[in-house]
């Protein structure tokens, strides 16, 4: 056999139904080989997007996301990918080609030791030893990345063993087999269940390891039998429905600073949830987490006493068995009480910034209009859209916009806060809901992919715009465009051409010419969409927002929409996520 046709086999026989990647000797005939065997090869136009793609695709689906890429750079563009996968805990498997065995040490072409490069990073990298060990080291990669906590594992592959031709017996597949997973034991459960009893101010939090595990029904039926309140992490939104009544995400705050007794289902205690600790914590709140890793419990403000390692959805059943017919009596509590005007008054001041008449229209009065169009669209209940969103200010004002009523249908820069990922994500999305259908979440079966995308994030893969056009993927993408990361320079186009003439080789004196921060101004990013053979908008009103979002919903090709908004000139760089910002005078310059 030849080499190359004994590794797309050995994809085949685990099931793998589309392989991401970038080709190049000696790794091309593997995709034309996967192509043969009936496995779709989505080629990227940067590798750095295809490992992205894999990543988000291995969440969407529970099965590693596999992506191919030549040896050497390839292997460095994809190693953005590795750390990515880990610190999301998806499944991904990474085969990269490299220089041949017997040209090992005579700076051959491409030549890198990824073996010892990669080592630390993934799970598992492994070399097979021969063309008969090709399908194991496919194997063991693909289970090691699937099984325990989600991650990265790569296969290095030498040209000589891709490229050669081999008398090797047929391969006997293994059928596939589900991630074993695990329950909690009685007497850890007993303790659980009695501190949800004894709590004043109970919470629960829902994070995106709890749609990895597609815990939704029984996370439904523990918060609907108990009326214990939720909030989501991020990508948690959706496992129960954002419209639910118990939902106090616009609550945080308050929910996190008084809760008493706090069950984190697949969510770590890192940034995202402020560590589990005080100031943002109640320092007196037993957190008590449920996660698929050991490691995990009791990492900062986490109870490592009634913390549970298990699969989130086994154990949450267990749970809610033995809290049989018991309801938390707080619904008039002063808890209840404080997330309730803590939600009025959050909603009341996201009403009143999404209301603002004002051109260029600011991010919310942006994204109250996409919104309550693609609302109009599409039926929101049915999760028919999905929501890819990455840049800071994008990112971070939409997600309280957008509502997500299924889970696994918000993708976002994640735990690692990587940027670029949205284009890669975006044509994951797409295949795994409508071309290998892997992915599942409400009855429909083609989804609308729309990525909001900060202007500086779409520069990062712009390009894939291509990709997208080549597969003939509709997807609707909006460049959220205040010529600027984090804010704009300047409002007025003279004054902006002024501030960059006076900037020399980068150099400027202070105030005079563009900041660290400039992009250019009111770049036209829609071109690169009918470059490809897609349509451009560009939108500076409501009313040019609102006929771009019909328009590009209903397309049949990648849409880019332009949304020239306020640069925001005077926006303080802080982040909410970070405990440091930068002094405030600097937003004056
Ligand atoms: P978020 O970003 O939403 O806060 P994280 O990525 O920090 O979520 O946490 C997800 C957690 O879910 C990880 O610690 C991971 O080990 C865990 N996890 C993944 N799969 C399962 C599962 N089947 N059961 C329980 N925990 C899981």
């Amino acid at each position: 056999m030849y080499g190359a046709a004994i590794i797309a086999q050995a994809l085949h026989d685990l099931g793998v139904k589309v392989i991401f990647g970038l080709p190049g000797l000696p790794v091309t005939d593997i995709g034309q080989e996967g192509l043969y065997r009936g496995i779709r090869f989505i080629s990227f136009r940067n590798e750095q997007a295809a490992v992205y793609a894999a990543t988000a695709y291995g969440y969407l689906t529970g099965k590693p996301g596999v992506c191919i890429c030549v040896g050497g750079p390839g292997v460095f563009h994809v190693m953005a990918g590795i750390p990515h996968a880990t610190a999301n805990s998806w499944p991904l498997l990474v085969l990269a080609g490299s220089s041949e065995t017997h040209n090992g040490g005579k700076q051959a072409f491409q030549e890198v030791d990824a073996i010892s490069l990669l080592k630390p990073h993934a799970k598992l990298a492994v070399r097979p030893h021969s063309a008969e060990t090709i399908p194991k080291s496919i194997k063991d990669a693909y289970r090691t990345a699937m099984f325990g906590r989600p991650g990265p594992a790569f296969v290095d592959l030498p040209a000589n063993l891709i490229l050669g031709h081999y008398d090797i017996p047929r391969h006997t597949p293994t059928p596939y087999s589900e991630p074993p997973m695990s329950v909690a034991p009685d007497n850890r459960l007993r303790a659980v269940v009695d501190a949800i009893k004894s709590a004043q101010a109970p919470l629960v939090v829902i994070g995106k390891g709890a749609a990895y595990a597609r815990a939704e029904r029984p996370i439904q039926t523990l918060v609907e039998k108990t009326g214990i309140p939720f909030v989501p992490t991020p990508m948690g939104k959706g496992v129960i429905a954002d419209s639910h009544p118990s939902n106090y995400s616009a609550a945080r705050s308050v929910a996190l600073k008084e809760a008493d007794v706090v069950l984190v289902l697949g969510a770590r205690l890192n940034w995202i949830l402020s560590f589990g600790l005080p100031p943002k914590w109640n320092p007196t709140a037993k957190i008590i987490q449920i996660d698929i890793s050991a490691d995990e419990l009791g990492q900062n403000g986490g109870n490592q006493s009634l913390s549970l390692v298990g699969d989130v959805a086994l154990v949450v059943e267990q749970i809610v068995d033995r809290l049989a017919g018991w309801r938390w009596e707080g619904r008039s509590s002063a808890f209840s009480r404080s997330l309730q005007a803590g939600k009025e008054k959050n909603e009341a001041r996201a009403a009143k910034k999404a209301a603002v008449q004002q051109l260029p229209m600011p991010f919310e009065r942006a994204f109250d209009v996409m919104r309550t169009t693609l609302n109009e669209l599409s039926n929101p209940a049915n999760g028919d859209i999905v929501y890819v969103s990455e840049g800071a200010n994008a990112m971070d004002i939409s997600r309280s916009i957008f509502t997500m009523e299924h889970p696994r249908i918000k993708l976002d820069a994640g735990t690692y806060a990587t940027m670029g990922v949205g284009m890669g994500y975006a044509v994951a999305a797409y295949t795994a809901y409508n071309l290998t259908g892997e992915g599942s979440s409400g009855t429909k079966d083609h989804k609308k992919i729309v990525a909001i995308e900060g202007d500086s994030a779409f520069g990062f893969s712009g390009m894939e715009v291509e990709t997208m056009a080549r597969f003939q993927m509709d997807i609707l993408i909006f460049v959220m465009n205040n010529s600027g990361l984090y804010r704009g320079d300047s409002d007025a186009s003279d004054r902006w051409h002024e501030k960059r003439r006076n900037t020399v080789a980068g150099t400027t004196k202070e105030g005079a010419g563009l900041t660290a921060w400039s992009l250019g101004y009111e770049t036209k990013y829609q071109k690169l969409a009918e470059m490809a053979g897609g349509i451009g908008f560009e939108a500076r009103t409501p009313e040019e927002l609102r006929e771009a979002t019909i328009q590009g919903f209903k397309a049949k090709v990648p849409v880019v929409v332009n949304v020239i908004i306020d640069q925001q000139a005077d926006l303080p760089m802080d982040f909410s996520w970070l405990d440091m910002a930068p002094p405030k005078k600097e937003a004056k310059l």
